[in-house]
């Protein structure tokens, strides 16, 4: 009898052996260098070569989309952007596709949630940081910050009600001439989202700093593992597990300049102008990555404890590296970590 149990328990093996499990696709990647002035990475299963490089194009080609109608710096042929709507400002409402008309208002959004710190109508005061950070790029001996009157007289022209939306008309007017939009805060995350939504599930989509995923990293609900930078460089500082929604990193190690021995960075606290002092990186994790590119901003311009009261209201969850290295999480974020 034991022998027979033997032999049917080898057999129940071999025959398990046998049972074709299902093979899981192959991962591909695909790499584009020319959207939103930084890399974008798309990972994901694929029955073949061709079937994912198809699925990435369509990626791409929306993504490129989003990236011409919210440029602020260059004309595109047959496109009516946001350079356009900066060009009239002061002048004619601009008539304009409902990508822009949507971002906008989402953005309106994003200022109220964050009580102004996330302002997309800071143009004027932004393009002047842009301005002295390429000059001092390209002449680093002769670097300096923005003229401090400029950048006061310039934070007069910044009332988010000078930005007029007509929904009806399809219109965007800029009421202030001396006004301008710069909606680099949010509109990489903006981007993602949309790309994301219109994606096949399963994918990775990771656009400079916003990574999107579309769902699990496997049919069987593996999840992805995403790397946070380290804003010394180097390894990753953390990595996390995330079966899907958006992981979006605002850091003080991004577009930088030098500045008399002292760096400079990009992330502008609207009260007092210049760059903020509060943190080296922030990261957000939460299913919606235009709403993560807000608060990964806004969180960057704030102080921890009104930065996780915002993250309370707002369902995410955070990780905030402090100048001297130390770092806070947000309850959630804690148990995604993996390392
Ligand atoms: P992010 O890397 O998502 O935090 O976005 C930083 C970019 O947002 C900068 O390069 C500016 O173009 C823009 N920006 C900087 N400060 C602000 C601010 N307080 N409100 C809105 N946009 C900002
Ligand atoms: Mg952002």
């Amino acid at each position: 009898m034991r022998r027979a149990i033997l032999w049917l328990c080898l057999l129940c093996l071999l025959l398990g052996g046998c049972v074709p499990q299902k093979a899981q696709p192959k991962h591909y990647t695909a790499t584009f260098l020319t959207l939103f002035d930084t890399v974008t990475t798309i990972v994901g299963p694929a029955e073949s070569e061709e079937a994912f490089q198809l699925t990435a194009q369509q990626i791409h080609d929306d993504l490129e989309r989003y990236h011409q109608l919210f440029d602020i710096y260059k004309d595109y042929e047959g496109v009516v952007n946001l350079k356009a709507v900066n060009d009239s400002a002061g002048i004619a409402p601009v008539k304009v596709d409902p990508e822009i008309m949507q971002l906008l208002t989402d953005c309106k959004t994003y200022y109220d949630l964050t009580e102004g710190k996330v302002n997309v109508m800071l143009g004027s005061v932004l393009s002047l940081w842009h301005e002295a950070r390429t000059d001092g790029i390209r002449d680093p001996i002769n670097a300096k910050l923005p003229d401090p009157e400029a950048l006061a007289a310039a934070a007069a022209h910044t009332d988010p009600d000078s930005l007029i939306l007509d929904e009806a008309a399809s219109t965007v007017y800029l009421s202030d001439p001396l006004s301008s939009l710069d909606v680099g805060a949010v509109a990489k995350g903006w981007a993602c989202q949309r790309a994301a939504e219109a994606a096949p599930k399963g994918l990775l989509i990771s656009v400079g700093g916003n990574v999107c995923a579309t769902g699990p990293k496997t049919e069987t609900g593996d999840p992805w593992v995403i790397g946070i930078q380290n804003p010394d460089g180097g390894d990753y500082l953390h990595t996390i597990y995330v079966h899907g929604g958006a992981v979006v990193t605002s850091g003080d190690y991004q577009r930088t300049y030098t500045v008399a021995g002292e760096k400079y960075h990009h992330i502008i606290d609207p009260e007092t102008r210049m760059p903020s002092d509060y943190w080296r990186a922030v990261t957000v994790v939460c299913p919606d990555s235009a709403l993560a590119d807000a608060l990964s901003t806004a969180l960057f311009l704030l102080p921890l404890g009104e930065g996780q009261a915002l993250l309370e209201r707002c369902g995410a969850e955070a990780l905030w590296v402090a100048k001297d290295g130390t770092e806070q999480m947000s309850p959630g974020f804690q148990e995604i970590l993996r390392t």
